[in-house]
């Protein structure tokens, strides 16, 4: 009955509404007995009227959730506010980023498949390839991000995926996501982007033809460093596989951390945007400091795909990469002398963080694998988060202060 008060309610009001109407609002369930916000559903399974009730829910005859591992109200208020800001048919919310990226391939691909992954993606997706999916059967290769004559070259007639981060970490370089899907296409491939730096409040794959969005919304969709999770969205064709096998293999999101996630969105533009005023304007101020060597960062007129940047992303997003004179030493020092910043690797947070990628993030990979993807002895990545920006511009000068001791 409260289904049936909700759906023309909802679907009438939102059909034309701006992003940060859908923010707040898309997958809202009112009825007589909805609260305000969104509810918390923390209950693992759910009574049913009768004995003949719970064997049409069951059967899937009647609507109704059944268990929380195939579906709770809280995570399909999520599921539903994401699609909406993704532009999605439809997204499914998974326990992680990686549990994400696991279901997808496992859902959409077989054995005996030929899947391209960009080199330059989150280190544990590729030790989710090397280690685990290779294992299984699965062929796959990776090719430089930037060159699409080289994904086009590294296509094979089993090639069934192609999958990106953009901008990638910790060196912010971008992929024509329009001019990757037309190749994808031509060959009978999907193509999936990993979301995760810009969030649907920078930049819309989908539009731009991608198949698939994978998030990590431990990042920026919570934006507060509390919980992990993740989502898988595209095509409803594609997304009742993932659906069945995430109902089945177990990685759904927890419904708390699914209303965590809620009330995230509702303020994610407004901290997207102060992320970047202030990741662009400490970018601009680092490019000219003497004891700085290059800056990575897309919203400098500097950097080589600054042009696609504009087009394709609304703003830069928050992480700012640069090398300062001198080797490993001269960059921990740097980052030993920062008093506000969290030295970690995570990111998305409203705490700024600074990273030495070298030895931690990257740390694991071989010298010369290292070397290939540029990840040099004296890089460091922020993560720029939401304190005043002067402050942070203290503390970056204690870093360069640092590099002269
Ligand atoms: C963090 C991250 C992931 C993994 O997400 P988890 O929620 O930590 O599992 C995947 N991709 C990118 C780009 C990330 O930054």
């Amino acid at each position: 009955m409260t289904e049936e008060w909700d759906a023309g309610r909802l679907d009438s009001d939102l059909e034309n509404a701006g992003f940060d109407t859908l923010a707040v609002r898309a997958g809202q369930r009112r009825g007589p007995e909805a609260e305000h916000g969104e509810a918390l559903f923390l209950t693992s399974s759910y009574v049913f009227r009768s004995a003949a009730d719970a064997a049409a829910c069951f059967a899937g005859e009647a609507k109704g959730n059944v268990y929380s591992r195939y579906m709770n109200p809280t995570v399909r208020t999520f599921e539903e506010r994401m699609a909406a800001l993704e532009g999605a048919e439809q997204a499914v919310a998974t326990a992680s980023g990686m549990a994400a990226i696991m279901a997808m391939i496992m859902s959409l691909c077989s054995a005996g498949d030929h899947v391209l992954v960009s080199r330059s993606v989150f280190g544990a997706t590729v030790s989710l390839f090397d280690k685990y999916f290779k294992r299984f059967g699965l062929e796959y290769g990776y090719v430089e991000l930037t060159d699409l004559g080289g994904w086009k070259a590294a296509c094979k007639p089993n090639t069934r995926l192609f999958f990106v981060e953009s901008p990638s970490n910790p060196l912010a370089q971008l992929v024509d996501i329009r001019g990757l899907a037309g190749i994808a296409r031509e060959q009978g491939a999907l193509l999936a982007v990993d979301n995760c730096f810009c969030t649907p409040a920078l930049q819309k794959p989908l539009e731009l033809g991608a198949d698939l969005i994978i998030h990590s919304a431990t990042k920026y969709i919570d934006g507060q460093g509390r919980c992990l999770g993740g989502l898988v969205a595209g095509r409803r064709e594609h997304m009742q596989e993932v659906v069945g096998f995430l109902r089945t293999a177990g990685p759904t999101l927890s419904p708390f951390n699914a209303w965590v996630f809620l009330k995230g969105l509702e303020t994610l533009r407004l901290r997207m945007q102060a992320h970047c005023a202030s990741a662009q304007y400490l970018a601009e101020w680092l490019e000219a400091q003497p004891e700085v060597e290059h800056v990575y960062y897309a919203g400098l007129p500097s950097h080589p795909q600054h042009e696609l940047a504009r087009t394709q992303q609304k703003a830069f997003g928050a992480v700012v990469s640069f090398e300062v004179r001198g080797d490993r030493a001269a960059a921990w020092r740097f980052i030993d002398a920062t008093r506000l910043m969290s030295i970690t690797a995570n990111l998305g947070d409203s705490k700024t963080t600074i990273t030495h990628p070298a030895t931690t993030t990257h740390g694991r990979l071989s010298p010369e694998t290292r070397a290939t993807a540029g990840i040099k002895e004296n890089l460091i990545r922020l993560a720029i988060g939401l304190e005043e920006v002067e402050d942070l511009q203290v503390d970056l000068q204690r870093g360069l202060s640092a590099l002269s001791l």
